[in-house]
């Protein structure tokens, strides 16, 4: 447990709702074995108070803080300096604040594409297939093509969100992108064909509708394809299941949850999350 004393900075979580949320277990772990004097916690705020709320811990000088639902689009409008990375996904979930001065960025894609890393999987100079346009699915597409995949096929039930999302890739980063409905089965079928690793970034299979997968035919997975869902509720999706029985390497979503949290962990101490100790305890 960490040591709360006269010098402890606070770190937190601001969205709604919070309760559920596994960071202040998995950061005050992680301050507590590296000995840092920081102390995590987590406030229900909403989009309406988000502009108090940061006014508040700018006064009491708090380290920084993460942002999830629904706060991470409003927060680019009340942080000084924008990352480049938040910028073109027009998010932030996690402030570091420089004696007031706030200083945005999004460690979501960041921590998706560290996972990827971990998980020995590669990527960079292939082809990526991508369900969803949301803002997670948003920023895993654009980390991805600022971190050199060649090309990225993005499916949506909302084909403005997936086409805006292809059209700032392409007009910002080397990447080549372009985007389908996701009921164009015919499209998705040619583009998994050549990909190396496909990505459920909707909210299909998640509980309670754990029934439900955003891929209904499992022969569009071949064995050479990573499939990877970063729904984590459950842990093993319909998904994954399918992929595993066709062969494929699977990833699931908690990796994703861990590593953005390590990425925000070391842009607020400087330091390297212990992250298999975090991992072993809350994680498995
Ligand atoms: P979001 O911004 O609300 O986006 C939701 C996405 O799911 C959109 O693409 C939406 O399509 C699609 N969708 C929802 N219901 C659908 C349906 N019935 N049929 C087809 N598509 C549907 O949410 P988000 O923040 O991106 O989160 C998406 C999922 O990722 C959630 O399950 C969340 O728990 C998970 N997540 C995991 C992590 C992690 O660390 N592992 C991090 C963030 C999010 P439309 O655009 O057409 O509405």
């Amino acid at each position: 447990m960490v040591e709360i004393t006269g010098t402890t900075q606070l770190i937190c979580l601001l969205g709604s709702p919070v309760a559920h949320s596994v960071s202040p277990a998995m950061h005050n772990m992680a301050f507590s074995l590296l000995g840092l004097d920081y102390a995590y916690l987590a406030f229900e705020v909403g989009e309406t108070q988000l502009a108090e709320a940061v006014k508040g811990l700018k006064l009491l000088n708090a380290r920084g803080w993460n942002l999830t639902m629904p706060n991470k689009t409003k927060m680019c409008e009340l942080v000084d300096e924008l990352s480049p990375a938040s910028q073109l996904m027009e998010a932030v979930n996690t402030v570091v604040s420089e004696n007031g001065v706030l200083k945005g960025y999004t460690t979501d894609g960041s921590g998706y594409m560290r996972m990827l890393r971990e998980y020995g999987v590669d990527v960079i100079h292939k082809k990526m297939v991508l369900a969803g346009a949301g803002g997670a699915a948003r920023a895993i597409a654009i980390q991805a093509a600022l971190d050199g995949v060649a090309e990225i096929v993005i499916f949506n039930r909302s084909l403005d969100k997936a086409v805006k999302i292809a059209d700032d890739i392409n007009r910002h980063t080397g990447c080549i992108a372009s985007a389908y409905s996701i009921a164009d089965t015919a499209q998705l079928s040619k583009a998994l064909e050549s990909a190396a690793l496909f990505t459920n970034a909707t909210q299909i299979g998640m509980a309670p509708r754990s029934g439900q997968s955003v891929i209904e035919d499992k022969g569009l997975l071949h064995p050479g394809l990573v499939v990877s869902d970063i729904v984590y509720n459950p842990r093993e999706t319909k998904l994954l299941k399918m992929a595993e029985e066709q062969g494929c390497k699977t990833v699931g979503g908690l990796g994703m949850l861990l590593w953005q949290g390590a990425d925000a962990f070391k842009l607020w101490t400087g330091h390297e999350m212990p992250v298999y100790d975090v991992q072993n305890k809350y994680f498995k």
